[in-house]
């Protein structure tokens, strides 16, 4: 699973090493700044000013460069929540409405696309904790429990119910909305094939010329002049 759409780990080399056994968590973080700046614009004043770093930035797009592999402490939040959690940041502020957080799906899908990967790599479970519950997902703001930080972000109205539920979908995908048509065994299948019964789902299909698939196969095999094999117009 590709975690990011751009790698910029080898220019980010203030930090330092660190071990990934004893990782605890995700982290979640806002960038406080103009929600509109790429993420590559964000990486880059980090950069220069080397005022702060984290593993993944995201931004309203649903770009996410990386900007430190995970075996790297990063400049996120204290101490602690630097050596034993992986940090994401959204180009976002800590005082949007549960709505304007909404209003941006690309960017929080792609940002579940990451946490998604840290979770199956680490075994965290795809849920909101704080620092007495981890291993999970929390926010900076949790972390101020360990001291050392006073940031609040990504702030109160950051909807973790919807992000978690995000996660959890990338790591178990649901079986039917936007897949397959579903199917009720037997029943749908036959109907399917052979168009019958034909309640108008499947009366035959637009791809096929309007015909069922047996119809379609049969067209086919016509087509290649296979003995018995007999087409039947479309529909009938
Ligand atoms: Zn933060």
């Amino acid at each position: 699973m590709t975690y990011f759409d751009v790698d910029w780990s080898p220019r980010f080399n203030f930090g330092e090493p660190r071990s990934t056994s004893g990782l605890k968590g995700v982290c979640v973080h806002t960038s406080e700044g103009n929600p509109n700046i790429t993420a590559e614009n964000l990486a880059n004043y980090q950069l220069t000013s080397q005022t702060g770093s984290y593993h993944v930035i995201v931004d309203l797009t649903g770009k996410r460069l990386r900007e430190n592999t995970d075996d790297w402490a990063t400049w996120s939040s204290g101490n602690q929540g630097n050596n034993i959690l992986l940090h994401i940041c959204f180009t976002a502020r800590a005082d949007w409405t549960r709505q304007q957080w909404l209003d941006q799906p690309k960017m929080l899908r792609a940002g579940a696309t990451v946490v998604a990967h840290w979770c199956k790599t680490y075994g965290f479970p795809a849920r909101k904790v704080d620092t007495r519950s981890l291993p999970g997902i929390l926010g900076h703001n949790d972390t101020r429990a360990w001291g050392g930080t006073d940031h609040t972000d990504p702030g109160p109205n950051f909807p973790y119910d919807v992000f978690a539920q995000m996660v959890n979908d990338v790591l178990n995908p649901p079986k039917t909305p936007g897949g397959p048509v579903a199917l009720t065994p037997d029943r749908d299948t036959k109907a399917q094939l052979t168009g019958s019964p034909d309640d108008g789902k499947y009366p035959g299909w637009d791809q096929l010329g309007g015909r069922t698939v047996v119809n379609a196969l049969a067209a086919i095999g016509a087509a290649l002049k296979i003995p018995g094999f007999k087409d039947q117009k479309a529909g009938s």
